[in-house]
């Protein structure tokens, strides 16, 4: 066996392309990593290589050290990894007080992780106290609709979370907590990170007005299914918007019904009418 076909590695693989199919990744637009488990680690330390120099993650995240993520690669094509994964992504180890990293396996020919890599890191440092542990998955993308949205919706957190419930049924179902959106912001930088994972202390989802999306979850088929979802509904609004704008849609006591029938708690701040 090697390292392509461990299975975290194929699960990676898979919803690189998968999002790339979906056009969410023109040229080198969004990426991705994997917080591995204990299991995957022993089935990877085989292929590992510990040869190049330990880097500053420019933020400190205390609670991974030690932690090894697999991530895409800065300037790398999602569209491409399933070709050469070993040339578009690579594991990183993080050191013991999560200040610094160094690669592991992969980026052959050269590279570093995702410029968004400090932001990946502070949601998967938030979401590891907030899930205990559960989340593995933190997933940009450059969604069009959602971004289309932002040029409509100023950047509320009610209100988008509201329109987005208010689009399809299933999406308080999918994210019950509702999602944070962000103002326009410089990416790649430490003020972008903060940012975002101060949303991701509280939703799943955190938006980026005129740039795309950032979804946290358990594994590879929940983080990508909630990505859809949510751009599956910024689509079905717009679409309405466009055909001159709602002239029906749910109502609060519809969400308080699903709410319900589903056992989920929705927070009051999303149920004023
Ligand atoms: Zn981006």
């Amino acid at each position: 066996m090697i390292m392509r076909d461990l299975p975290f590695v194929q699960g990676y693989i898979h919803m690189a392309t998968d999002g790339a199919h979906q056009g969410w990744h023109e040229r080198n637009g969004g990426n991705l990593t994997y917080r591995l488990t204990p299991e995957d680690i022993k089935l990877a330390k085989p292929f590992f290589k510990y040869d190049k120099p330990w880097v500053d993650t420019t933020v400190v995240v205390k609670n991974l050290g030690n932690e090894f993520f697999l991530a895409t690669g800065t300037g790398k094509f999602l569209k491409n990894i399933k070709y050469d994964p070993e040339g578009n992504i690579c594991i990183a180890q993080l050191n013991e007080d999560g200040s610094k990293y160094r690669i592991v396996w992969g980026l052959v020919n050269g590279g570093a992780p995702t410029s968004e890599f400090p932001s990946h890191l502070m949601n998967h440092s938030v979401k590891f106290d907030a899930t205990g542990g559960k989340h593995h998955v933190i997933y940009h993308a450059h969604t069009p609709a959602v971004i289309a949205m932002t040029n409509v919706l100023e950047p509320d957190d009610v209100k988008w979370t509201r329109a987005l419930w208010s689009s399809m049924t299933e999406c308080p179902v999918v994210f019950p907590g509702g999602v944070g959106v962000l103002p326009w912001m410089v990416c790649g930088g430490r003020e972008i990170a903060i940012a975002t994972s101060e949303l991701m202390k509280e939703y799943d989802v955190a938006i980026w007005s005129f740039h795309g999306t950032f979804v946290s979850g358990e594994n590879f088929d929940l983080t990508y299914g909630l990505m859809h979802c949510v751009e599956k509904a910024a689509d079905i609004y717009m679409r309405t918007m466009a055909a001159g704008g709602f002239k029906q849609t749910m109502q609060t006591q519809n969400f308080i019904d699903i709410a319900a029938l589903f056992g989920l708690t929705l927070p009051e701040k999303f149920l004023k009418d």
